[in-house]
């Protein structure tokens, strides 16, 4: 994909749809001169200052009028790209903005491919790969503490603290090197300590940062909620129960099949997608055998499991059984709750306490919605006090490939203590570091492939 930049490139940066207005984006050498050949007006865009604004008409290669617009123009390096930019603001609507978009595009111009505009901007300097990846991630969080988490990170909060750790290994490694340089004249210049603490700091400082990946991906992707039980315990009227209770903007999720039902809602600034899954139950009938298969693909994925029993009956065996599986076939990070249904159908409800379990167990009636309320702050406390990270106390991340690129700077790490700790030659700790300096600099993109800036890219939309 990586294209060439030394051309202009132009694309609608607003949503396809009727609006009051939509927004043009021109960048590139020629991107001042193409419009201004565009643009009817008392003023030549091609003498007016950054950051200014001018009003006047669109014409096509006939000389007729298209529309009435406002260009925006930003000169290089001070516009998003750090190329120059004009912005033309059209009437909105899909009609208006394509003829717009036409008539710039008869010059030599190109179409944008996705994400291009802030692939230049990281070319440019104009913002580091982290620092990209939070553009995309800001046009498609979906809940608050998510979006709160992304502009640090295109503020360049993450950015600063990869930049300090790195330059921590580099010095390490320089005065390992400088070591090198002076060994066969036998001088000693640092002793062992300095480079073996710098490493030990750094390595506590990469696995906090992978620490924080727990919540930095639950702020951005939400907490995912199985609602499992037996059948008829009530898992469909629970979850129903809950989504009133949030008063929650139902979404179906994206794609053809639904082997299960997920709705989504938000609460205290989090994303929750409540999964509600076939019952439980030994079967012997292949559908439902199926379905049950796909239970406890979702328990294994999900972040909390809900286990819904009717406690109008005992716990049976069955149930007591497929709570020690749930147990098995969960990670350690993951929070089961009981939640002992249709109490309105119960005189007392301390009755149905269940003696021996170490989890958390809740009281709720789908019906008159008792007890729901906590189950919906049980469901929040068990995932944020499995973990003490607070959103905006410390740097968060969100992306899987920044986590996988610390897993390596941290593997790194410790291979350069144990080889410390066995008296290893300086070479080979040196060589640790150059391998944690990379993997730690991919984050910020001072290390990449095209392969890496293809799949970045790509996922951005037109325009961006
Ligand atoms: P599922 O098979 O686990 O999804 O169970 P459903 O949600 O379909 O509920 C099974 C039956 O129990 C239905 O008739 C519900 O109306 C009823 N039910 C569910 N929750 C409650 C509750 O809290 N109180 C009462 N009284 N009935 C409930």
């Amino acid at each position: 994909m990586i294209h060439s930049t030394d051309d202009t490139i132009a694309a609608i940066a607003t949503p396809i749809g009727e609006g009051a207005i939509s927004v043009i984006r021109v960048s590139g050498q020629e991107a001042i001169k193409t419009v201004s050949r565009k643009f009817l007006s008392k003023t030549n865009l091609n003498n007016v200052k950054s950051h200014t604004a001018h009003f006047g008409k669109i014409i096509n290669q006939m000389g007729d009028i298209i529309d009435e617009v406002i260009c925006v123009v930003y000169k290089m390096p001070n516009s998003y790209t750090g190329e120059d930019t004009v912005e033309i603001s059209c009437h909105g609507g899909i009609q208006n903005t394509k003829k717009v978009l036409n008539c710039i595009l008869e010059e030599n111009v190109r179409p944008a491919k996705p994400g291009e505009f802030t692939f230049r901007a990281f070319l440019n300097g104009k913002m580091d790969l982290s620092q990209a990846e939070a553009v995309a991630d800001i046009i498609h969080s979906q809940s608050e503490k998510g979006h709160k988490i992304s502009l640090h990170q295109l503020e360049g909060e993450l950015s600063k603290k990869i930049f300090e750790l790195r330059d921590k290994l580099v010095k390490a490694t320089s005065l390992l090197e400088l070591e090198l340089d002076f060994v066969e004249e036998n001088i000693e210049l640092i002793n062992a300590e300095t480079v073996e603490e710098i490493i030990t700091n750094c390595l506590a400082e990469v696995k906090l940062l992978m620490k924080s990946f727990f919540i930095g991906r639950i702020a951005k992707e939400g907490v995912s909620v199985a609602l499992v039980g037996i059948p008829n315990s009530g898992k469909s009227s629970l979850m129903n129960a809950i989504l009133k209770e949030e008063r929650a903007i139902v979404t179906e999720i994206p794609g053809t099949t639904r082997d299960f039902i997920e709705e989504r809602y938000t609460h205290d600034g989090i994303l929750y997608r409540l999964i509600d899954t076939a019952g439980l139950r030994n079967t012997k009938d292949l559908v439902e055998i199926e379905g049950i298969k796909r239970t406890w693909n979702i328990i294994e994925k999900a972040d909390v499991v809900i286990f819904i029993h009717d406690a109008t009956t005992e716990m049976l065996p069955e149930e007591n059984s497929f709570l020690e599986k749930i147990k098995t076939a969960s990670a350690e990070k993951k929070s089961i709750i009981i939640a002992n249904n249709k109490i309105d159908l119960l005189k007392n409800v301390t009755n149905v306490e269940h003696e021996n379990l170490s989890n958390i167990e809740v009281f709720t009636s789908a019906k008159t919605l008792e007890g729901v309320e906590n189950l919906v702050q049980e469901i929040s406390r068990s995932i944020f006090t499995t973990d003490k990270i607070e959103i905006g106390e410390t740097t968060i991340i969100t992306n899987q490939r920044h986590f996988q690129a610390l897993e390596r700077t941290k593997e790194q790490l410790e291979s350069a203590l144990t080889s410390i700790k066995q008296k290893k030659s300086e070479e080979f700790i040196a060589l640790d570091l150059r391998g944690a300096i990379d993997s730690i600099g991919e984050i910020v993109g001072l290390v990449t492939t095209e392969d890496i800036l293809n799949e970045i890219f790509s996922k951005f939309c037109i325009g961006k």
